[in-house]
């Protein structure tokens, strides 16, 4: 896969060239260039913002340099359109099916933003062309879309194959879709096994496949109950057994007639 980054601060993406990623680069797998957004400025103080239209407080990124920019990019790439993901936080909230769609495309340029935004003309001008992706990595507003750049290609980068060692290692990640019923993963233990008087659960021990497969399920739904009760809301029933309706009943959730599961409600007499 390759990936262009264009932003005003390509020290910011230093974090690409270590770990899984840098590892992923090192051995060819992955393909990433950062540019310099003002390479594309023509003036001496090499402005890439300007007072936004209508008023208001804050900046707002001029379309030309990144209209320059990212044709460029384009220009020295393959003989195919890239993807362009552009985070921000009024975009498609980030999730796991997303990393999967995006880990599917060969191209990826982001455009990450600082003030306000980048001049709305440069998604819809691209948008014609291109396959554009806006995208938030969650509910709050950061400086500057670089954190959300390394956030997203860590995510994508993990799912390229011949990334990680062992290829199983994201089947039964949180979120991954398929048997686990897209359930937060429960907690993971290692040697030793007693530590500061805490041993870890008993059947972990048994060498029992089918308990211990049990045992993580259960944990799964638990654990994805505290923290995520709207992942048991959206949950889709065909996928439990017996057991998991068995425990999410013990939890307070009931089937609904929807076909999903809501949270038991007390009767009056309770
Ligand atoms: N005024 C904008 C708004 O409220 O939508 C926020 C701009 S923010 C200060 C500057 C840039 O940081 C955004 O354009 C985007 O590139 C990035 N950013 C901030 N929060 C983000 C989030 N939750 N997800 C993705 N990018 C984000």
């Amino acid at each position: 896969m390759r990936i262009d980054v264009v932003t005003i601060f390509p020290e910011y993406l230093e974090p690409l060239n270590i770990s899984l990623v840098g590892k992923a680069r090192a051995r060819g797998l992955l393909d990433v260039r950062v540019h310099d957004l003002r390479e594309w400025t023509h003036d001496k103080h090499n402005t890439i913002d300007d007072t936004p239209y209508g008023g208001g407080p804050g900046m707002v990124m001029k379309p030309e340099p990144w209209g320059e920019a990212l044709d460029a990019v384009r220009a020295c790439g393959e003989d195919r359109e890239p993807v362009l993901v552009i985070p921000t936080p009024s975009g498609r909230p980030f999730t796991q099916e997303l990393a999967v769609e995006l880990s599917q495309r060969p191209w990826l340029v982001f455009a990450p933003a600082r003030y306000e935004g980048i001049d709305r003309r440069v998604v819809d001008e691209y948008a014609e062309r291109w396959e554009v992706h806006e995208v938030s990595i969650g509910d709050y507003v950061l400086a500057g879309g670089e954190a959300a750049v390394l956030v997203i290609t860590e995510a994508v980068a993990r799912l390229l194959p011949g990334v990680l060692g062992n290829v199983d290692s994201h089947r039964d990640d949180s979120f991954a879709p398929g048997a686990m019923a897209d359930l937060l993963e429960g907690p993971v233990y290692t040697k030793p096994p007693l530590w500061r008087e805490r041993a870890i659960p008993e059947v972990l021990l048994s060498g029992h496949h089918g308990r211990v497969a049990r045992w993580r399920r259960d944990q799964a739904f638990r654990r994805t109950a505290a923290n995520r009760p709207d992942l048991i809301e959206r949950c889709d029933p065909a996928v439990l057994d017996k057991n998991d309706r068995a425990l999410l009943a013990e939890l307070g959730w009931t089937e609904r007639a929807d076909k999903r599961f809501g949270r038991a409600v007390p009767s009056m007499e309770e």
